[in-house]
């Protein structure tokens, strides 16, 4: 597919999309999180309702899936494309690249549907739907539901739900506002069981995530007054803890909470496989003076302003001295356009 081929949707054409086709393959990033799972869900859930034919694809590498998510209810999940692709359409959601979906394959579709809410989408799809006002892409297929007048089941409501509070850190991060919260209320009204959910993702901790999180609090760094807050896990660290690549979710919120931190970073060794050596980077802006997705796209990486990642070959002094610039470059730029405005 060229560049020009791509369209930046409407709500109005993805849901005529939507209403003409009839069968549909849905797939999202690479080590899928809560937002990813809850709109493969919802996005089933509202093409169900329309009596459309639609199958969730999940690398196999990507399974099985965290524990924690086993509330999202994905049935019938397919660890490869089908042979019929050609025919279907493909949408991706929550996927700001095409890069971060491993199967190639995927982009024979006959549409390529692209819905998600990461402002440096590359708009990879025949039909872009970006709406980065969105907390999360599960807000986007709620709101797709409401157009199309579906109501969610209550295991649909779920899994969007999951989207919400995983995708805002459960309301708290700087995308909650009031539509978040409309849409949790519209949710819960349509069966959500909210201590359950909250039970289910936060408080079944694996006791090897404690031992990770300990290991994790105890490597903790921080350079230029606590600007940067930086924690490193090795593989060995996740070794002794016996702890798999997924334990670490959440682990930088508590980076992120440390008085006089504008950035914290996440950095965990990759274990085996052709990565290995090489470093994934998580990234959290406290500070509306960064952009953190800016800092992870000079590496390779994305994201949100105040959340972005990369991975990376660099060495971790060199990783640290190339964070440690990023944000200065930024925090001076500001200060300097503070100034600048202020003389003006
Ligand atoms: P994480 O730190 O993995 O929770 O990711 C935070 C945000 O950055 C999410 O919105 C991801 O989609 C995005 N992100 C993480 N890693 C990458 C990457 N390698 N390329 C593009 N976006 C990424
Ligand atoms: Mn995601
Ligand atoms: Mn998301």
């Amino acid at each position: 597919m060229s560049e020009q081929e791509g369209i930046l949707a409407t709500r109005e054409m993805v849901l005529e999309r939507i209403r003409e086709d009839s069968s549909f393959v849905l797939a999202t990033h690479e080590n899928p999180d809560g937002d990813a799972l809850g709109s493969l869900v919802g996005m089933q859930g509202l093409l169900s309702a329309l009596g459309k034919d639609s199958v969730m694809f999940i690398a196999p590498e990507d399974l099985p899936l965290p524990e924690e998510y086993s509330l999202v209810g994905l049935v019938g999940l397919i660890e490869s494309p089908p042979a019929d692709v050609g025919e279907r359409t493909v949408v991706f959601l929550d996927c700001g690249n095409i890069d971060r979906n491993s199967a190639s394959v995927l982009r024979d579709g006959r549409h390529l549907l692209n819905i998600d809410h990461h402002h440096d989408n590359t708009n990879f799809g025949t039909l872009n739907y970006v709406v980065p006002a969105a907390c999360c892409t599960a807000e986007i297929i709620w709101d797709l539901m409401n157009g199309l007048g579906v109501r969610p089941t209550p295991n649909v409501a779920q899994a969007l739900y999951v989207g919400l509070i995983t995708d805002t850190g459960r309301f708290m991060y700087e995308n909650t506002g009031p539509r978040a919260h409309l849409m949790a209320a519209d949710l819960i009204e349509a069966g959500v069981e909210v201590p359950a959910v909250y039970r289910r993702l936060y408080e079944n901790l694996q006791p090897a995530k404690l031992a990770l999180l300990a290991t994790a609090l105890t490597n903790v760094q921080r350079f230029d007054s606590g600007a940067l807050t930086i924690s490193v896990l090795s593989a060995e660290d996740f070794e002794r803890a016996g702890a798999e690549e997924s334990y670490s979710e959440g682990i930088i919120d508590h980076l992120r909470a440390v008085q006089g931190t504008k950035v914290a970073a996440l950095v965990r060794e990759l274990g085996g496989g052709e990565r290995k050596g090489q470093h994934k980077v998580s990234l959290r802006a406290t500070d509306e003076a960064v952009d953190v997705s800016a800092i992870a796209r000079a590496q390779g990486g994305g994201g949100h302003r105040r959340a972005a990642g990369f991975t990376t070959a660099l060495e971790l002094d060199g990783l640290i001295a190339f964070l440690r610039g990023a944000i200065a470059g930024q925090l001076h730029a500001t200060s300097d356009g503070h100034a600048a405005a202020t003389l003006a």
